[in-house]
């Protein structure tokens, strides 16, 4: 009798470790079809979002502890034991605080992606990560079924990149920390299903707030943080109609208020026709799943 194709895919219990690896391949299986998306933080105080299909699983930026991105992974039905790869955007506290401990951990399998640059900017501890993929800002590279095209971005950082994701035909951008929007960028951006995109401040709010003026320069400055205005530049001239869902991140806590932040994306995509889905990431809990 033929043996039924996938009865070699299937474990030898007599091995206790291959029972062990199997359940962690099924126990690791997502659904079948689709692609998720979630922010599970956004802000100057952690960053973290994941994106998975059926077989990969992503992590963009690791800005919470390893035990506050377990909790939220968790919360919405995933294992950090499970993430297949962690890719950083930048060097910033509040993008890689969690990756040291991440990297040494013995339950996190993740092969940890930073640009070349970027890479010896972290602070690892005693020992290099075994698992580093150092790659050039700018490449474009495969992670299990994801296509995965970096890009750079303008930001004071050694060498500061965007992402663009593709799987089962979804395009999902991720950009935050950038002081405005070049042309590269937005060539990027085309065609994406989901955009993350940074609204960091409202220009009144940070002139007569609490940073000092060498911050508020920083912030306004070219490769400092891009304002409500640039995100609303951005969504009149150049939001693509292809973009079902806009998430919102990377508000400034002091100097921004999410029902600005809406009411602003609103009118302007209200001033272009377009029935775009409106989402704000928050610093404190995770944004739904969206699912494609
Ligand atoms: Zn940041
Ligand atoms: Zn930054």
């Amino acid at each position: 009798m033929t043996p039924h194709p996938e009865a070699e895919l299937r474990p030898n219990i007599s091995d206790p470790s291959c029972f062990k690896l199997f359940g962690c391949i099924l126990e690791c299986q997502g659904e079948a079809g689709t692609v998720k998306f979630c922010v599970l933080a956004s802000g100057s105080s952690g960053n973290a979002a994941l994106l998975a299909t059926e077989n990969t699983r992503i992590l963009v930026d690791a800005g919470l502890s390893m035990k506050e991105l377990r909790r939220r992974l968790a919360a919405i039905g995933e294992d950090l034991n499970c993430i297949d790869a962690i890719l950083i955007t930048h060097e910033h506290s509040d993008h890689v605080a969690g990756l040291p401990v991440l990297a040494r951990s013995r339950d996190v399998h993740a092969v940890m992606y930073l640009t070349h640059l970027a890479a010896p900017a972290i602070d690892w501890g005693e020992t290099q990560p075994p698992r580093l993929e150092p790659f050039q800002a700018g490449a474009s590279f495969q992670i299990g079924d994801m296509e995965v095209q970096s890009f750079g971005i303008p930001h004071d950082a050694i060498d500061p990149v965007g992402f663009c994701f593709a799987a089962q035909g979804v395009r999902i951008g991720v950009v935050t920390d950038l002081g405005y929007i070049p042309e590269s960028v937005k060539f990027h951006l085309r065609r994406t299903d989901l955009l993350l995109l940074e609204s960091n401040h409202d220009l009144d709010m940070l002139k007569v707030g609490p940073y000092p003026w060498s911050v508020k320069q920083r912030v306004m400055s070219r490769v400092g943080h891009l304002s409500n205005l640039g995100m609303s530049d951005y969504l009149i001239e150049d939001l693509d109609s292809s973009t079902s869902n806009l998430v919102l991140g990377h508000l400034s806590e002091q100097n921004n208020h999410p029902a600005i932040v809406r009411m602003i994306a609103t009118q302007a995509l209200e001033q272009r026709g377009l029935t775009t889905r409106l989402s704000i990431a928050q610093q404190r809990s995770p944004t739904e799943v969206f699912q494609y």
